[in-house]
């Protein structure tokens, strides 16, 4: 993989009209080191995130020891990394064969479940394998009510007199019982691991035993863009946002038992930019070589606002306008599709014409693990970076409050 020490030197020397992603390792190092030693437990990266090999092999080079895995597909890739890291399995809906292989073949012994029938399939293949319960984890997924750009409880999570039920019946069989939510991806109200808490409280009071461990699942917001127009409050630092978390869970009593987390979004955000190429410039609008059926996908489901900075191609050499004036630009993307537009634009300097670049940050997390192939385009090409996105020389269009207050 080539280096440079940042994307405007890559795009300055390569002129792509493909995507490029800009890998900052040492980036993602710093993140999930960060991340570790603020979260009072164990640390599972969420795999589907962002599952590449190189990502996967600098995070166990960082000391990520555990990953939290839902298919044999990210077994596969966690054991190509690593020999010995731990896998936990959280997808509360799971096909039968899955569990055996993740029993069998992969020696997983963590294993979450929302309903009776997944307690069956886990059961079945247990005793087929005569494995001892007793050797087993089982979280029971309990469902949260939040504010998150994604929302997982309409989906999974058994409602808390159902998760009484399902933990009792669990002990029974002989199983290790735990507890375990999802409030979904990047959170944006700092009350939501609260009410979380008060949900496992509840349950675990009921249970008539001691609980084997609390797993608090993911959902830790990145930082994006902030978009100039919009009137959500800030949201927290991810240190406040934690020190807040390890205070509600010693108030609810959890600071005694084991902890688990699944960060995905949190700790790969910033270890990737994008650089994309301005194919063509029609008034406000920006029609790019990527889109939301490649790396921008996250972006227009989730209304996030990206940053962005421009790399102005120096053969252009006249332009309109002010390079210091910040407007937003509608973005098209690459493929003939016409609802391929971001749900939000980027906010870029007027100057911005047809053949500039643009770098897209913190764009590591469910951007290429989302890729298709439609339409026949399909961004693949790598290179390495040296210093973060926020560093380097001034940008001359970062999408935050903070750069266009300072304008
Ligand atoms: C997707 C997912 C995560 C990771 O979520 P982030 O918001 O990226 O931190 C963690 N746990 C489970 C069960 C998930 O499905």
């Amino acid at each position: 993989m080539r280096i440079f020490q940042n994307a405007t030197q890559a795009a300055l020397a390569m002129r792509p009209d493909d995507p490029v992603y800009c890998f900052r390792p040492e980036v993602l190092k710093a993140d999930a080191r960060q991340f570790m030693e603020m979260f009072p437990g164990k640390t599972a990266y969420a795999v589907k995130t962002n599952g590449e090999q190189l990502v996967l092999k600098t995070l166990v080079e960082a000391g990520v020891k555990a990953f939290d895995v839902a298919s044999p597909g990210e077994f596969a890739a966690v054991r190509a990394v690593s020999p010995d890291a731990e896998m936990l399995y959280m997808h509360p809906v799971k096909a039968q064969s899955d569990i055996r292989l993740a029993l069998e073949k992969y020696g997983i012994r963590v294993i979450a479940v929302d309903h009776e029938d997944e307690i069956t399939k886990l059961t079945r293949v247990v005793r087929a394998l005569d494995i001892d319960p007793g050797s087993i984890t089982v979280f029971v997924r309990i469902q949260t009510k939040g504010q998150a750009a994604y929302e997982l409880s309409k989906k999974f999570g058994a409602g808390p007199a159902y998760a009484v039920e399902l933990a009792q019946r669990l002990q029974r069989t002989g199983y290790k019982v735990g507890l375990c939510f999802h409030v979904g991806s990047q959170i944006e109200d700092p009350d939501t691991y609260d009410r979380a808490l008060a949900s496992a409280d509840w349950v675990r009071n009921r249970v008539g035993f001691p609980i084997a461990g609390l797993d608090v699942g993911g959902g830790f917001p990145a930082e994006y863009g902030t978009d100039p127009a919009s009137k959500k409050p800030p949201m927290p630092s991810i240190g406040q946002l934690m020190s807040r978390l390890r205070s509600d869970i010693a108030a609810w009593n959890f600071d005694k038992m084991p902890l688990v987390a699944e960060p995905g979004r949190v700790i790969v955000a910033r270890a990737f930019s994008l650089v994309v190429r301005v194919l063509l410039r029609k008034g406000r609008r920006l029609y790019i070589n990527d889109g939301i059926w490649a790396s921008l996908s996250d972006s227009w489901t989730g209304k996030l606002t990206l940053p962005a900075r421009i790399i102005p191609d120096p053969a252009i050499r006249s332009r309109n306008g002010n390079e210091k004036t910040i407007v937003p630009f509608k973005v098209c993307g690459a493929t003939c599709d016409s609802v391929d537009i971001l749900s939000r634009p980027f906010w870029l300097p007027e100057t911005i014409d047809t053949g500039d670049w643009i770098e897209i940050g913190h764009i590591g997390a469910y951007s290429l693990s989302l890729r298709t192939r439609f339409n026949g385009f399909y961004p693949d090409t790598f290179v390495e970076v040296t210093t973060p996105f926020e560093e380097g020389e001034a940008p001359q269009g970062l999408a935050t409050v903070e750069t266009m207050a300072a304008e």
